[in-house]
């Protein structure tokens, strides 16, 4: 597997998925607060939003998550349930049940394309150019740690299996397979300018929408091209996970997914001990405990896949 050409321990590797899965649910915990505020309102109110405070328009307990960590511990769950193996239909039943249990929060996409699933039973919606929205991109990291060490055709394989249930788009393709790749090489130890040449640059060159070297981009919508931006401008403009999840959550719009998506980057790349303490100890205790739980278990089926 790829960790056989780096030096970094296995224990580490584990610290590192932990970090991940965690910085997913801190940043949409810490995001959730300010999610539909512009960036100008967000300074006007607390010049600059650095507590998990809970709040926001979804009016929730401080700590508390939204869709995109609770559906990606539901994917997680069903794929530890499986063995590690990820197949559209495991991704879609979990899905189902996660609709049914009423969550906090839904996006029209996922909505849309899990009642049709529940109609047809088929786990893949029809392609469309309008289904970019981030709502496959945001759940990603069950399905990086699951297929760690796997070449990377397999695991774009996966990744689009996983995304196709609810998001048949190429851009939203494009983004999930970055995201999950990306995540990949920080949890192995690679340095964020090796990922930069190895990752970054091939996405832009044949996504140029991804070029994300523009003006500061504030108010990113729930557009997975919008998203991805103000995501890579907060992961390049900063050097550490607390820094990089307040820049990319005071840019407001659809804070809780770029807070989530950059959480879940930083935690790779930065490692547990850069988490701040007072971020970790606000996070739900159940979601805790779930995110670090799946992450040692999710990364063990990737470890073992990968050394077949
Ligand atoms: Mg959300």
């Amino acid at each position: 597997m790829k960790t056989s050409s780096s030096s970094i321990q296995a224990d580490e590797i584990m610290r590192r998925a932990a970090a991940a899965y965690l910085g997913l649910a801190i940043g949409d915990a810490l995001g959730a607060t300010v999610e539909f505020m512009t960036a100008q309102e967000i300074r006007a109110q607390y010049v600059v939003h650095r507590d998990i405070k809970g709040g926001g328009w979804l009016r929730l307990k401080p700590g508390q998550v939204t869709d995109d960590t609770t559906m990606a511990l539901a994917l997680g769950e069903a794929i530890i349930a499986n063995q590690g193996r990820v197949d559209a239909m495991t991704c879609a039943r979990a899905f189902d049940a996660w609709m049914r249990a009423k969550p906090i929060d839904i996006g029209n996409t996922v909505r849309r394309n899990l009642l049709r699933y529940r109609q047809s039973g088929v786990p893949c919606a029809p392609p469309s150019e309008h289904d970019a929205g981030n709502g496959a991109a945001m759940r990603v990291l069950p399905v990086a740690l699951a297929t760690l060490g796997q070449d990377e055709d397999a695991v774009a394989k996966t990744v689009i299996a996983q995304a196709h249930i609810t998001h048949n788009n190429p851009v939203s393709d494009a983004a999930s397979i970055f995201l999950a790749l990306f995540v990949q090489d920080a949890i192995l130890g690679m340095t964020l300018p090796q990922i930069y040449r190895q990752r970054v640059l091939p996405l832009v060159a044949a996504q140029p929408v991804f070029s994300y070297r523009i003006k500061r981009l504030e108010n990113p919508s729930g557009w997975v091209v919008e998203t991805m931006r103000a995501v890579l401008q907060a992961i390049f403009d900063t050097d550490g996970f607390e820094e990089c999840l307040v820049d990319v959550v005071n840019r407001g719009g659809d804070a809780d997914t770029t807070g989530a998506i950059a959480g879940m980057l930083a935690g790779a790349l930065y490692g547990l001990a850069s988490i701040p303490p007072r971020w970790l100890e606000r996070l739900d205790p159940t979601i805790r405990e779930a995110c670090k739980r799946q992450a040692y278990a999710l990364i063990a089926h990737g470890i073992a896949a990968g050394e077949h």
